[in-house]
């Protein structure tokens, strides 16, 4: 670990803000810890990273973020355990996949020393932040974007990778009905939806606003070209139980690989649940609703974990899923929270001690 200052500069805070926090009634990703990570890239290299007191900064108006959209995130989570100890779930998929995402926004990738050895530095420096009990967690959100200036549309030169931390709890998000895309696309064979770029958000926030209006929490994104394949829910990947087997579609390119999602796919097998990674088609929902053989929908990412769907709308028509008293969402949610918390056995080697 970063933990001496020839690897990293630390400077502290003269006093926490910790005590000003009200822990039992937080929104979602409003209250930052006190201190974040930053590192900076020029001149071909990264340069040291320096942990310091949360606040704004100072970047120039031409910056390339702010006109080209050069800009790519994380989202992990921190977990207390009964003995105080705080662990970090699978963080070497996270550090994979950020620089999957730099390499296809043409940003430069990042050493495992620097990602994971400064997260684990920081995220050490705020573990009284990090509370105890199911459903505390520590929101962990590491960025990159482009500082250097200059309006010419290139890649930029000059990157500020930064990791700020965000107390959480979970939320019931209340019933959640989708509505499956008939127009809009969220991803796109050769573009930067497999990516978790900031691009992927901005272009999803109108069709959402759309679908919001008309009463509905969530899009279903379906395929670009000819919108029958089922893709994702939202900034979620989605799963559909028909009968007993779960269903997610396979990897792509307008297909975000989801930590939650291959967990929740390990975990399946292990526990002799039937799942298979292939397209779910639209008319298969629907005949699958019909005929009552559609039992569940659910999303899955870091965030709400598991995130169970009441009904779905296509084409007019809406239709409702009955309700499950052996829900397999809920189920799995469960077995792969306790490993999170280190409530069960880790069989898989996928929770890292900081
Ligand atoms: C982040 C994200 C997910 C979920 O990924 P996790 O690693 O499980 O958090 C799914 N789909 C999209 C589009 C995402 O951006």
């Amino acid at each position: 670990m970063l933990k001496n200052s020839s690897e990293i500069d630390i400077t502290r805070v003269t006093q926490s803000k910790i005590k000003d926090v009200d822990f039992e009634n937080l929104t979602f990703g409003n209250v930052f810890t006190d201190h974040m990570l930053i590192c900076d890239y020029k001149e071909g290299k990264w340069q040291k990273p320096i942990i310091k007191p949360y606040e704004p900064f100072l970047i120039d108006p031409s910056a390339k973020v702010f006109h080209y959209g050069q800009a790519i995130f994380e989202g992990m989570k921190a977990y207390k355990d009964e003995n105080d100890d705080v662990w970090l779930f699978r963080p070497d998929q996270n550090l994979d996949r950020f620089n999957k995402s730099a390499i296809r926004l043409a940003m430069p990738e990042i050493s495992e020393h620097i990602f994971i050895d400064g997260l684990k530095t920081l995220v050490d420096m705020e573990r009284d932040w990090v509370k105890k009990g199911l459903g505390n967690t520590l929101y962990i959100r590491p960025f990159m974007i482009a500082i250097g200036s200059g309006v010419i549309a290139q890649p930029s030169t000059q990157y500020r990778f930064m990791i700020i931390l965000s107390p959480a709890r979970s939320y019931y998000s209340g019933e959640v009905k989708v509505t499956i895309a008939e127009h809009f696309s969220r991803a796109a064979n050769g573009g930067i939806g497999a990516a978790k770029a900031a691009g992927n958000y901005s272009a999803q926030f109108y069709p959402q606003k759309l679908a919001q209006e008309q009463g509905f929490q969530q899009i279903i994104w379906t395929d670009d070209a000819t919108h029958t394949k089922l893709e994702e829910a939202g900034t979620m990947n989605v799963f559909f139980r028909i009968n007993d087997t779960i269903y997610t579609a396979p990897v792509s390119e307008r297909i975000l690989d989801g930590v939650t999602r291959k967990s929740l796919i390990e975990l399946a097998k292990r526990e002799g649940i039937k799942v298979e990674e292939r397209s779910v088609l639209v008319d298969e929902l629907v005949v699958a609703a019909k005929d009552g053989s559609l039992k569940e929908i659910f999303g899955a990412g870091t965030a709400a974990v598991v995130s169970p769907i009441v009904g779905f709308q296509y084409k007019e028509t809406y239709y409702e899923l009955p309700k499950t008293e052996d829900s397999i969402a809920l189920q799995l949610k469960d077995k792969l929270t306790k490993i999170q918390y280190k409530l069960a056995e880790d069989t898989f080697g996928w929770t890292v001690k900081i």
